[in-house]
């Protein structure tokens, strides 16, 4: 059975880029009769803002975009994604690594393995790295093709536990998709990146990997990403459909008159009648057609 999911962080509303990725894994796994789950990743507390998570549900139900199953969150998977780094110390497939952010800039950008057989231990105030027993320098995107990533980028080893105790973004996604059966993954064009190494985490779980396709990304006219990093505003509450109408459009759906004259309800119902991965545009990054997007 297909399963996709939603998986936003609660480092503020929802805004137009966000709904995106909302929509675009919605029509995908509903299309293909599937559960779309959604998945809060709180496990940044620091970049979290107060009641960030119930506005996002609260703004899923009010466009309609109705889940499967309970909301996972993943502050209460902390215990696993510990338990896992555990075993693979024990096994010595993951290190301490006491290393700057300012020293590995200084060797060049990259890590270079440095803390790999110092065997730290009893240390605190460490990162715990993985040990890249399988890089991923090429990957398949169900929309885009074959999608490259850089060769020293894809040899590191990478961190799975931060110098400040928080669990790594790439480790607890996969392990949580791992966990929830999630079979693809469609989500925004600023993810392709870390994709090489959450495949690579696959294959070192032993895990058949996930499929994947990546969103265009909203872009503002600076060509910087809407994002809650930059503030974008919020989406509509009050009056969604202008909105959700503007962001299919963005997702590639030619709506006429009379489809945009319905409830939301059947819109998204069209929607997954319609929906087709080719019809995505092939840009990566895209300022919203419509002037009065809200951004
Ligand atoms: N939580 C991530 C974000 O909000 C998305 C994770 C994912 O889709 O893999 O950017």
């Amino acid at each position: 059975m297909y399963i996709g999911r939603f998986a936003p962080s609660p480092s503020g509303p929802l805004h137009f880029g966000s709904l995106i990725a909302a929509l675009g894994s919605y029509f995908q796994a509903r299309a293909n009769q599937g559960k779309w789950l959604v998945r809060i990743e709180d496990i940044d507390p620091p970049r979290e803002v107060a009641g960030a998570a119930e506005l996002i549900l609260k703004t899923l139900k009010v466009y309609h975009l109705h889940w499967d199953d309970e909301v996972l969150y993943q502050s209460q998977r902390l215990n696993h994604y510990q338990a896992q780094i555990d075993q693979w110390l024990e096994q010595g497939q993951a290190y301490l690594c006491q290393c700057t952010r300012k020293q590995i800039k200084e060797a060049g950008g990259y890590y270079l393995g440095t803390c790999r057989s110092k065997q730290l231990s009893g240390v605190t105030n460490c990162a715990v790295r993985l040990r890249m027993l399988h890089p991923v320098e090429s990957f398949e995107d169900q929309k885009h093709g074959t999608m490259t990533i850089p060769t020293p980028l894809a040899q590191e080893d990478f961190i799975i536990k931060r110098r400040d105790g928080l669990f790594a973004y790439n480790l607890a996604v996969v392990l949580d998709d791992i966990y929830q059966g999630v079979t693809e993954v469609v989500r925004g064009a600023d993810l392709i990146e870390p994709t090489g190494r959450q495949m690579s985490l696959y294959q070192t779980l032993g895990q058949t990997p996930v499929s994947y396709i990546h969103l265009p990304l909203a872009i503002d006219k600076n060509g910087n990403k809407l994002s809650k990093q930059n503030h974008a505003t919020a989406i509509d509450l009050g009056n969604p459909k202008p909105t959700l109408l503007n962001a299919m459009a963005f997702l590639g759906f030619k709506i006429d008159n009379d489809v945009g004259a319905l409830s939301i309800e059947k819109i998204l119902a069209w929607g997954v009648k319609n929906w087709q991965i080719n019809q995505l545009p092939d840009a990566l990054n895209i300022i919203p057609r419509f002037s009065n997007a809200p951004l």
